[in-house]
């Protein structure tokens, strides 16, 4: 028999973690005489009672399984930690606030026994969610797209099927800052996009504040793009190109006595103050750079677990 297994990040998330449990358990239950399934539920260092609740879960259902972060390492990592331990021969990632219904997971099987090697969850319309998170969301996948060499598809999140195979490949890449969404597409294979409706979250607030937004952004475009470098490489062509016009016309009002420039002061302004704009933005797009690499260099885990639950059955 063949085995799905799933995989659900939680951050906070004790106001869902039941339901959770509940719904997706329904659904693998529906297709049992077919399948045979796991539920990985990576707690990603919450403090609340997620934990507590995940470990009564486990003890009635030795489906269930656990990972625990010793602290939180972000959704990422907690994604790629559950990837690491998946037996199962299709596997599943979907949030854990049901906004990714999984009543879709039968429909996401059938689309893999035709041969689809990934699924991913196209969001049709999003429920819920604040004019400021579509936007940013929007402007997120433009930026991403018009700079990386793969594409990205937008409207996508993490929720999707993958094949063992296609998980195997994640699982040997040596990268820390896994950009899941990134690399599915990047893998190749058998790619399909599957549309939903994304629902309201079904209790809690997010857990993806602005600065975990940011993150997730720049991970996205450093790990999948070189151009900013080579933007910044323009934008220094462009500043000389400037600052040569500017000496132009001194030397033109200087040579026909026109007497207009104060003793240099604007000009002096605008170049120094043009110049220093453009090398700390140069340095900062650097350092973006150079901070992975040395996250890489030090090779430090993504994540530290701190307990498995069910592992060993
Ligand atoms: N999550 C996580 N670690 C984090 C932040 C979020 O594991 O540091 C989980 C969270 O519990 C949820 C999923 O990632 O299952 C998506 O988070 P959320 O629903 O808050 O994001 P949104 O849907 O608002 O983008
Ligand atoms: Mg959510």
């Amino acid at each position: 028999m063949k085995k799905v297994s799933i995989v659900i990040p939680m951050y906070y998330e004790e106001e869902v973690a039941n339901e959770c449990y509940e719904k997706v358990s329904e659904v693998l239950k529906g297709i049992g005489d077919k399948y045979d399934y796991e539920i990985i539920f990576v707690n990603d260092g919450s403090k609340d009672k997620t934990l507590e609740i995940l470990e009564e879960i486990s003890k009635k259902d030795e489906k269930a399984k656990i990972i625990s972060f010793s602290r939180n390492f972000g959704h990422q990592a907690a994604v790629t930690a559950g990837l690491r331990e998946v037996t199962g021969d299709a596997i599943v990632i979907i949030d854990a606030d049901l906004q990714d219904p999984p009543k879709l997971i039968p429909k996401m099987l059938e689309l893999w026994e035709q041969g689809n090697e990934v699924i991913y969850g196209k969001r049709k319309t999003r429920k819920g969610e604040s004019a400021f998170k579509l936007l940013t969301a929007k402007m997120f996948y433009k930026t991403l797209n018009a700079l990386s060499d793969v594409e990205i598809p937008k409207d996508t999140g993490d929720f999707r099927l993958v094949d063992r195979k296609v998980v195997d490949v994640i699982n040997s890449l040596p990268e820390h800052n896994k950009f899941l969404r990134g690399l599915f597409s990047w893998v190749g294979f058998k790619q399909k996009a599957y549309e939903y409706e994304r629902q309201e979250r079904f209790a809690g607030k997010t857990k993806y504040p602005l600065k975990k937004m940011l993150k997730l952004a720049s991970d996205g475009i450093i790990s999948f793009s070189n151009k900013p470098i080579k933007l910044v490489g323009a934008l220094g062509i462009i500043s000389i190109v400037i600052s040569i016009i500017i000496l132009i016309y001194a030397l033109i009002s200087y040579i026909f006595q026109l007497n207009n420039l104060s003793a240099g002061w604007t000009s002096i302004m605008v170049a120094v103050t043009f110049f220093a704009g453009v090398q700390l933005l140069s340095l900062w797009v650097i350092s973006e750079y150079i901070g992975r690499i040395y996250d890489e260099a030090k090779g430090r885990p993504q994540y530290i677990v701190d307990k498995k639950i069910n592992f060993d059955k």
